[in-house]
């Protein structure tokens, strides 16, 4: 529990984070009125004052089931009594069987997967298999995606800002337009993969047309380059389909996951390959790719129970009904603010509102804050505010979240002068 003086707790962390974290965060975090988080339970977290907030930030999408689900704390809890992490050396019983319940959710033949424990360690993982898999080494990416943040993943993503103070990266790597096929048999014929995410989250939630990952899948059966789904955070619901690749009814050659992987308890990572793919790389060598962590008991008991709860749970009709609800809703708002609000974008429970300058996420952000709700700008594009709740978001939390977006929006427009 608690210190009851709360005041003391936010200076306390406050100090911690300037002092042995990250000076400018915390300054940026202190002015915009951070709250500090104390507990969570499904769509909601509480505040140092017992505030409540609707979490429609969800961070960034990893809370697909809520915080704190019962049924995998329930899992998780049971799997530590007996084992937690690999030993290494011997079979491990659960994460054969989360490997094989993977398999079965995932599209088509995809099969062999491998286990890490976050975003960018799937994505470097996946690069390092298609170039393994193929003898080649160029990797073709999308301008503005994102992929992560260690060297390789880095490399592939599209924001400078994140990349110019680590030069040089990757080589052999190549950005083009998102969401254009033409042209794309050119760029992939001498390439290991093309990795792309089925909708760009942290680009700004930008949705390709209908049809795009079918053009790009046609365009890797012909050159010969793998087809990399970066799901991390379009994958397991997100976008009101099981996969995002599933919008097109695509089976990718790799398929990258995270975040809802972990049913929002155990960080975990993984990426799923065709079975010839994975042959190619690493039939002779079953030991080039391995993780200390990866893998371990309680990742995969949680795991396990996660996409259980999903498919159980019907999450994902969930998330395609509400996602329409939240997207209509933002959409009446952006007919009626067009001088704040430019576009609206999403699909499922992943809606992106692109604002039609930078600066007024600044007050409309803090604003919902105030009014119990929590958003946040997607990483590569800070004109847009992303809205991205638990998908088991009720159509009552929509409403409220809405009408703190529109108390947001209106402060912006009366500062503006323009209500
Ligand atoms: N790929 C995509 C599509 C993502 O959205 C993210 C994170 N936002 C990552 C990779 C990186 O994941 P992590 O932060 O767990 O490393």
């Amino acid at each position: 529990m608690l210190d009851n003086n709360t005041q003391n707790l936010a200076s306390d962390v406050f100090e911690n984070y300037k002092r042995y974290l990250n000076p400018p965060l915390a300054r940026v975090m202190k002015l915009s009125g951070s709250p500090v988080e104390v507990r969570a339970q499904g769509t909601t977290i509480w505040d140092q004052h017992g505030k409540a907030y609707l979490d429609f930030a969800g961070g960034y999408g990893v809370f697909t089931l809520g915080h704190s689900h019962p049924r995998v704390i329930a899992a998780v809890r049971e799997q530590m009594e007996s084992m937690s992490l690999s030993g290494k050396t011997m079979f491990n019983v659960v994460l054969g069987r989360a490997a094989k319940r993977l398999a079965e959710l995932s599209p088509g033949d995809l099969r062999y997967s491998f286990w890490c424990n976050s975003g960018t360690e799937a994505v470097e993982g996946a690069i390092k298999l298609a170039r393994a898999a193929t003898g080649r080494a160029k990797v073709v990416a999308t301008l503005n995606a994102y992929h992560g943040k260690t060297i390789g993943a880095l490399s592939i993503s599209g924001r400078e800002t994140f990349q110019t103070p680590f030069r040089p990266l990757l080589g052999d790597v190549e950005h083009i337009g998102y969401g254009d096929a033409s042209g794309l048999d050119d760029v992939l014929r001498d390439a290991a993969a093309f990795v792309v995410e089925p909708v760009q989250g942290e680009g700004g939630v930008n949705v390709p047309a209908a049809g795009y990952l079918r053009e790009v899948r046609e365009a890797c059966d012909r050159t010969g380059a793998l087809f990399i789904a970066d799901e991390v955070q379009t994958g397991l619901g997100r976008c009101g389909f099981l996969f995002g690749c599933d919008r097109d009814g695509v089976v990718p050659d790799v398929m990258t996951l995270a975040k809802g992987l972990s049913g929002g308890i155990i960080p975990v990572g993984a990426f799923i390959a065709r079975p010839d793919v994975w042959n190619r790389a690493y039939a002779k060598q079953p030991l080039v790719h391995t993780s200390t962590f990866g893998g371990s008991e309680i990742a995969c008991a949680a795991a396990l129970a996660a996409m259980d709860v999903l498919e159980s749970d019907g999450l994902v009709q969930n998330a395609s009904d509400r996602g329409r609800q939240l997207l209509e809703g933002c959409e009446a708002l952006a007919a009626q603010f067009p001088h704040v609000i430019r576009e609206v974008r999403g699909v499922g429970l992943l809606v992106g509102v692109e604002l039609t300058s930078e600066g007024y996420g600044g007050w409309i952000i803090p604003e919902m804050l105030k009014a119990g709700v929590t958003a946040a700008w997607t990483l590569n594009q800070q004109r847009v505010i992303r809205l991205e709740p638990p998908l088991v978001v009720t159509r009552e939390e929509v409403e409220t979240a809405l009408a703190a977006l529109r108390a947001g929006v209106a402060t912006a427009a009366e500062k503006l002068g323009r209500l």
